[in-house]
């Protein structure tokens, strides 16, 4: 049934738009909204709705008195295409390269060591056409067998399940309009992490940051001591910042400072900057960094430079103390069902990290997707079972909590 259903789900388009500024940003996003109204109507669910904003939400009581959210996103990337997706079933995968009949492209473990670790599962993978949408219709298809199971085993103690299917993630507004007071849970879990194993409690502290750099433009050939370049300045500024801070030089832990736009003429330039780093004091440092530049350069030349940062998500972290019974328990889960847990800082956000600064605190599990947002993106169906069983342990282990 989960390989069905998760089957079922990626051959709807849902790819969401950044250039769309509508709530949700494409309208295909409710073609699957609707299917899974009707499938949550169809479970027994109560309340089961999807709003204007396209949010899918429902409820399965429960025995105790607290209520467990669920989370996965509908959407996918708009960095490949995610239509008309046509996926390829291999049972007991070889562990050697996959044709990707679409494209004539293979997918190779040269390139993908990771595949080696699915070698003997069901491995379920695009035709090179298009991604797949395991990110994060795997998340939603593993939910909706979680409720599935509880459904049919109502007298299992437990507290009760509120879920959400949210539009917009890869777009970064998944949570805009999400209503955690109404939405009524204690503590959620958003399922949309990668392979096996994968828990995240902990995300980067973000920020964007734009510097402006006024400069004077004069005829060339009569710009002695008159002439001010903003794009010199803008080229002196950016490489007085420490080249072990990019990214492509940080890992793990490590935090950065990326310049990922640069645009300008003489008279004005400006520089747009993304600052990361898991560690709030660091985090700081790095705002602190390009402030104390930004005078320093304003003082050499002798021109205005205008320094704009504005905060963009914080680690999750800092909102996890009141739920540590819940990463316990998930733990125990993961072990429970024989995964060794993976706890990873995640370099990115997540919609659960911007939950857990709304009052729901919300880790991450992984769904057991690999290579996401292009089409060598795949995963195992055993590893998608393996994240409805824990998630069904956990449920059982919180409903004996009290
Ligand atoms: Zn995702």
């Amino acid at each position: 049934m989960l390989k069905e259903r998760f089957l079922s789900y990626v051959k709807i388009h849902t790819t969401s738009s950044e250039e769309s500024s509508d709530s949700p940003s494409t309208k295909r996003q409710f073609d699957l909204a609707h299917l899974l109204e009707k499938e949550l109507q169809d479970l027994g669910l109560e309340g089961v709705q999807v709003s204007d904003q396209c949010i899918v939400t429902g409820l399965l009581p429960g025995t105790t008195s607290e209520t467990l959210g669920l989370l996965a996103h509908m959407d996918t990337s708009p960095d490949y295409s995610g239509e008309n997706v046509k996926p390829q079933v291999i049972e007991n995968y070889d562990g050697g390269p996959v044709p990707l009949k679409g494209a004539g492209i293979t997918m190779d473990p040269k390139d993908f060591p990771d595949l080696e670790g699915l070698k003997g599962k069901t491995l379920i993978t695009t035709d090179g056409t298009t991604l797949l949408g395991a990110d994060d219709k795997a998340g939603v298809a593993e939910i909706m067998e979680v409720l599935a199971y509880f459904v049919d085993h109502k007298d299992i103690p437990r507290p009760s399940i509120k879920v959400a299917f949210t539009p917009d993630e890869e777009v970064g507004r998944g949570t805009d309009a999400f209503d955690v007071k109404e939405f009524g849970a204690d503590y959620a879990l958003t399922l949309d992490g990668g392979p096996l194993g994968e828990f995240s409690i902990e995300n980067f502290n973000a920020a964007s940051a734009t510097i402006t750099i006024e400069g004077r433009n004069i005829h060339p050939g009569s710009a002695k001591n008159q002439m001010i370049n903003a794009l010199d300045i803008a080229a002196d500024l950016h490489m007085a910042l420490p080249v072990e801070k990019r990214p492509q030089h940080t890992e793990d832990r490590e935090g950065f400072i990326h310049l990922h736009g640069f645009t300008g003429k003489v008279e004005e330039a400006s520089l747009f900057y993304i600052l990361r780093d898991h560690d709030k004091e660091k985090f700081q440092a790095q705002k602190d960094l390009l402030a104390s530049l930004v005078d320093y350069m304003k003082e050499k030349y002798q021109t205005p430079i205008h320094l704009d940062i504005q905060d963009s998500y914080y680690n999750m972290k800092e909102k996890m103390a009141p739920v540590d019974f819940l990463i316990e328990e998930t733990l125990s889960a993961m072990k429970e069902n024989d995964v060794e847990p993976l706890v990873i800082p995640i370099r990115g956000g997540t919609d659960g990290a911007q939950l857990s600064y709304k009052g729901l605190p919300c880790p991450n599990l992984f769904t057991g997707g690999h290579h996401y947002h292009g089409r060598y993106e795949c995963v195992a169906l055993e590893d998608m079972e393996k994240a409805v069983d824990i998630v069904i342990s956990l449920v059982k282990r919180l409903g004996e909590r009290k």
